[in-house]
């Protein structure tokens, strides 16, 4: 019964610290969900998972500036607070942390969490400033919620993985749980992102999951030369109109390093641009297991 619990909206840190440690005294466990709002079945699956392991939820929407480059879609990223805020009311949370930008970013900001190495490979290539943006915001939520668990989404798996390192890197005493990927039945990954898409974008957007089956098919039916996987999922990626693969590759599934013959855990990466719109999308492929890994 949702309705019976209290529910606290807040921009204010000062508020969020509060109302954690008046949980925490109580003797509640905290979760914490990360988001940039724009929520979608993905991310209440997210606050299902902290709902059903944490008694005190905590969703934290907030579009953080520091993780997008100057040409990207900061200005236009979707922000139906209304719509939201219901869906967290509906999952059950109880704090949704919408801070203003310089309660976050104080004038005279001068202190990043980088996680060197993981943070340039595939979307740090891509785009070099993100994952600094990206683990700062997160330490910095992690600072205000002091969650004991907080909840990634395996869609970003990079990111997951990034946090993972930070967090053991720095001793942060939070676990961190990877909820599988949430997909349209048509296989596209669900992300805030798909709404730019146009309805033949939307169409063509089938071909980064399309692609993933494809690499797992291939190997999980003994193929080894990776370069033959990659070759066909970009051929696949390529036939769709309006895809233009950014990656389309096989990494180890912990240090994604690229690798030239299958490993027991492989993770695919794909990014492509649909269109104006970027996506991406992964699976990981455990050979360990007979049924595919879920994705
Ligand atoms: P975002 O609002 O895009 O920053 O995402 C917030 C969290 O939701 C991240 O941990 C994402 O990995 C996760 N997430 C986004 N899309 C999905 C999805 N389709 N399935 C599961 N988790 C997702």
């Amino acid at each position: 019964m949702p309705d019976a619990r209290a529910f606290t909206v807040t921009a204010h840190p000062d508020e969020l610290r509060r109302c954690v440690r008046r949980a925490r005294q109580e003797g509640r466990s905290i979760g914490c969900v990360p988001t940039m709002g724009a929520l979608h079945a993905g991310h209440v699956s997210l606050m299902s998972a902290a709902r059903e392991r944490c008694d005190f939820n905590v969703v934290t929407i907030f579009v953080n500036p520091t993780q997008f480059a100057p040409h990207e879609d900061l200005a236009k990223y979707p922000r139906p607070v209304e719509q939201d805020l219901k869906a967290c009311r509906d999952a059950g949370m109880d704090l949704v942390f919408m801070p203003q930008i310089p309660d976050m970013y104080p004038a005279g900001f001068a202190t990043w969490v980088t996680v060197e190495d993981l943070s340039t490979r595939w979307e740090g290539a891509s785009r070099p400033t993100h994952f600094r943006g990206v683990t700062t915001i997160v330490m910095k939520l992690f600072q205000l919620v002091q969650p004991d668990v907080s909840f990634f989404g395996q869609k970003d798996y990079q990111q997951q993985l990034l946090i993972r390192r930070m967090i053991r890197d720095l001793d942060v005493p939070v676990e961190i749980a990877t909820c599988p990927t949430v997909r349209e039945p048509d296989g596209l990954a669900l992300s805030s992102r798909n709404v730019y898409l146009s309805p033949e974008e939307r169409t063509s957007a089938r071909a980064l999951s399309q692609a993933l089956r494809l690499a797992e098919e291939r190997l999980r039916s003994g193929e080894r030369r990776i370069a033959e996987v990659q070759a066909a999922m970009l051929e696949l990626l390529r036939s769709q109109p309006f895809v233009q693969p950014d990656y389309a590759t096989l990494a180890d599934a912990d240090t994604l390093e690229p690798i030239t013959e299958p490993r027991d855990r492989m993770v695919v990466l794909i990014a492509a641009r649909v269109g104006a719109t970027r996506l991406i999308d992964n699976c990981v492929i455990d050979l360990t297991t007979e049924t595919p890994a879920s994705r």
